[in-house]
């Protein structure tokens, strides 16, 4: 039996593991196989590459940042994972660099408002410190070291919160399109974490169904930290209704969340179908 987590985190986003450190990491977890999907980027792919442990196989892939559609009819934030796809597609290399741009300007615009409220975050530090995808987590840990919150978490209840008085909403990329543009980079597009309803609204699941239906979605992430059992059942059902893939992943960001490397774990045949659907780059296994 393979052990494989097919979502991770690293510091070209807002994980805390460098990519040599997250593949070594992955080993001692006695994972075989390790998918790492930062933010918006693929900046951690050859690194990762080049320190991968012989007996582990890398999938390179990412997680992007889209916009569909809600239960309640609004737009909501849903993220995308997308493996094994053309990272020169010029497409999909544009829009990932229009959303790492967007990442910038909105912790840019958060953090002016925090300073105008007296809360000291020094943007020029952080982004120097940053990878190239800037995200929340790490104004997060800017205002634990300012000593504004004591934890990660705790400036996701207030300071960090949409229904704060500091969140800026990104400008993400229409989810019917980014679907169609990993696909178009002979990528796997497979819907991550659909019904983690504490990170707010959820997606309608009419929506989902569309894209099942029309073929372009691949897959959904079912074993998740934040589904519940009922979420998780869900799921399986639009899965086995669509034939669609199924996976199981960590959501793994290091010391900024409390998730194990194979926390949760993606089945060796559900693997197996991700890695036929993928035309753009290969898994590579050490
Ligand atoms: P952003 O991409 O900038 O909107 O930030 C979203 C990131 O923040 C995701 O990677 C989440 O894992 C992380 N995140 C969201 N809510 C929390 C929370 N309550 N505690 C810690 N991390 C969180
Ligand atoms: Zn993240
Ligand atoms: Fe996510
Ligand atoms: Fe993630």
């Amino acid at each position: 039996m393979r052990r494989i987590d097919l979502h991770t985190h690293t510091t070209a986003s807002d994980g805390t593991d460098t990519p040599a450190a997250l593949v070594r990491n992955a080993a001692a977890a006695e994972l075989d196989v390790l998918a790492v999907t930062d933010h918006d980027t693929t900046a951690a792919w050859d690194a990762a590459l080049a320190a991968l442990p012989s007996g582990m196989a890398l999938v390179r892939g990412m997680e992007m940042s889209c916009v569909g559609r809600g239960e309640d009819g609004y737009p909501v934030s849903v993220h995308l994972l997308a493996y094994l796809f053309n990272p020169d597609h010029p497409a999909l290399a544009n829009e990932r660099k229009r959303l790492r741009d967007a990442r910038r300007t909105r912790i840019r615009v958060m953090a002016e408002r925090m300073r105008a409220d007296g809360v000291p975050i020094d943007t020029d530090q952080l982004f120097a410190e940053a990878g190239p995808a800037v995200g929340r987590p790490h104004l997060a840990r800017a205002l634990v070291s300012a000593g504004v919150v004591n934890s990660v978490p705790e400036a996701f209840n207030y300071h960090l919160s949409p229904r704060g008085p500091y969140y800026v909403r990104m400008d993400d990329t229409d989810l019917d399109s980014a679907v169609r543009m990993v696909r178009e980079a002979g990528g796997v597009p497979v819907l991550a974490h659909a019904r983690a309803r504490a990170r707010g609204r959820l997606l309608d699941v009419a929506h989902i169904e569309e894209l099942a239906a029309s073929g372009a979605l691949a897959g959904l992430e079912v074993s998740h930290t934040d589904h519940s059992a009922a979420d998780r059942k869900l799921l399986l059902s639009i899965a086995e209704q669509y034939a669609l893939i199924t996976t199981g992943s960590s959501d793994y960001h290091g010391a900024n969340k409390h998730v194990r490397l194979g926390e949760h774990t993606t089945q060796s045949e559900q693997f197996d179908a991700i890695v036929a659907a993928g035309t753009g780059v290969g898994v590579v296994q050490r």
